[in-house]
């Protein structure tokens, strides 16, 4: 199989300034031409560093392919470190310098003296078109004593244009190279949510070990665990036949803590099964400032489910909501688990919605010997209002997408139960609706 390195070039790279999303881009297309990605490698504007970089790529991969550094400026060096690892000249490609000249003339421009450079090109190799920008990118095949040449491909850093021309030239030029052995790469996610990743690894046979075919990857993020398919075969439906045993043991083994696959979220479940029931939904939120408010509804553009809510804060202004809506004996603060319960109740009336799903307020995050402070979960239904709770501790940048998630698993479980006539996990009716 075929291994690459991705190149990317730019002092706002390396100074933090920008992202390098090039390379993660490039990274998923290359894998879906069956090449493997080995290294991703980052470099600052410097012609000594650009020199070296290429250098070692053509030394461990056999398809390179760099972005940045293409430009006019005198910070865009990555001809001149092509030509100096390849150890060629730069020559000037006359159809090239014709073909910039003639762009700046329609935009009724002279071309600037500075521009001549991006028409010299590496000796022996081919430009790239650029459809829509000036510099072309620069095609070499370098070769390699013993070994089959390497191939590399530079393409400018702005994404846009990068993304054309690989789709319109780098692409297919790829595809030629694989030729009939042609390997392709496909993953599949299995996202769960509701224990932990070594609880999840735990509840699988020997899955996730290292060289098993198809290989399983396990990465957790922001409390949702996946489990990461990846198969290779000669066409997509090879590769997704490859992987269906292995999705049917991690079903079979993680049951309903599985949500959802790929592209899936817990609110966009949340959402289909409210649809496929012809049925909508309300949120009150106490502290997690419309958090779920706002998933729920860009996950509902056509506005079939999501009907709207409270976003709630000041414990002043929740006693006074919770007496609007009929909780008029709750006086206490911060907002009881009852209390809770009956906003929910009582928001699902106000919306006429057939849920309403509420959650918080978050207590103060305290060191106790009985554990951390519980953040509390309600769902009103129209058989009963359910109440649930979960612990309030973790690192501050997962708390709140954490609470949020619970409280739509705790709906999907419920809905999910209701769909097969099961008791839901973990819950139970608390109050009548
Ligand atoms: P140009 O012909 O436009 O000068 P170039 O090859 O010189 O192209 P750069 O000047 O390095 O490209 O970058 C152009 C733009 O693309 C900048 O806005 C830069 O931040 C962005 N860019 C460059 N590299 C990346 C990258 N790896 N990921 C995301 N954006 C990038
Ligand atoms: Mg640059």
């Amino acid at each position: 199989m075929m291994q690459a390195e991705i190149i990317a070039f730019g002092d706002e790279l390396t100074s933090g300034q920008r992202l390098d999303t090039n390379s993660q881009w490039l990274s998923q297309q290359l894998a879906e031409c069956g090449i493997r990605v080995l290294f991703h490698t980052t470099a600052g504007d410097d012609l000594v560093a650009g020199c070296d970089v290429f250098r070692h790529a053509i030394q461990r991969a056999d398809v390179i392919v760099s972005t940045g550094g293409l430009g006019p400026t005198a910070d865009d060096l990555t001809r001149e470190c092509i030509a100096a690892a390849c150890g060629v000249d730069l020559t000037r490609d006359e159809s090239v310098l014709e073909h910039i000249r003639a762009l700046f003339a329609c935009r009724g421009r002279a071309m600037p003296e500075r521009n001549v450079v991006q028409a010299m090109f590496p000796r022996g190799s081919r430009p790239i078109p650029n459809p829509h920008g000036t510099a072309p990118g620069i095609d070499i095949q370098v070769s390699r004593s013993g070994r089959n040449p390497a191939r590399i491909f530079a393409l400018p850093g702005v994404p846009a244009e990068m993304h054309d021309m690989w789709m319109a030239t780098v692409r297919n030029a790829l595809a030629g190279l694989s030729g009939d052995n042609r390997c392709m790469i496909r993953h599949r996610a299995i996202h769960c949510y509701g224990t932990g990743e070594s609880a999840i690894e735990a509840m699988l046979p020997d899955l996730i070990r290292r060289g098993r075919v198809p290989a399983v990857g396990i990465t957790a993020s922001q409390a949702t665990i996946t489990l990461r398919i990846t198969a290779e075969g000669p066409s997509p439906e090879a590769c997704c036949a490859a992987m269906q045993p292995t999705a049917d043991t991690i079903y079979q083994c993680l049951g309903d803590y599985i949500f959802g696959e790929d592209g899936d979220t817990l609110q966009d479940v949340v959402i289909r099964l409210l649809v496929q029931r012809g049925q909508t939904l309300a949120t009150v939120e106490c502290d997690s400032g419309g958090t779920l408010a706002q998933w729920l509804s860009a996950g509902d553009p056509d506005r079939r489910v999501h009907r709207g809510g409270w976003v709630l804060r000041d414990p002043v202004s929740i006693a006074s909501v919770l007496k609007n809506a009929g909780g008029a004996s709750e006086t206490q603060s911060p907002l009881t688990e009852t209390g809770l319960q009956t906003l929910a109740a009582n928001c699902r009336t106000i919306f006429r919605t057939d849920y309403a799903l509420a959650l918080g307020p978050f207590p103060p995050q305290i060191e106790s010997a009985s554990g951390p402070p519980p953040v509390y979960i309600a769902a009103a239904g129209p058989a009963a209002v359910y109440g649930h709770s979960t612990p309030y501790a973790g690192h501050p940048d997962i708390l709140l997408p954490r609470t949020v998630k619970e409280a739509l698993n705790f709906l999907r479980l419920r809905l999910q139960a209701e769909e097969s006539n099961e008791p839901a996990v973990r819950s139970s009716p608390i109050l009548p609706p």
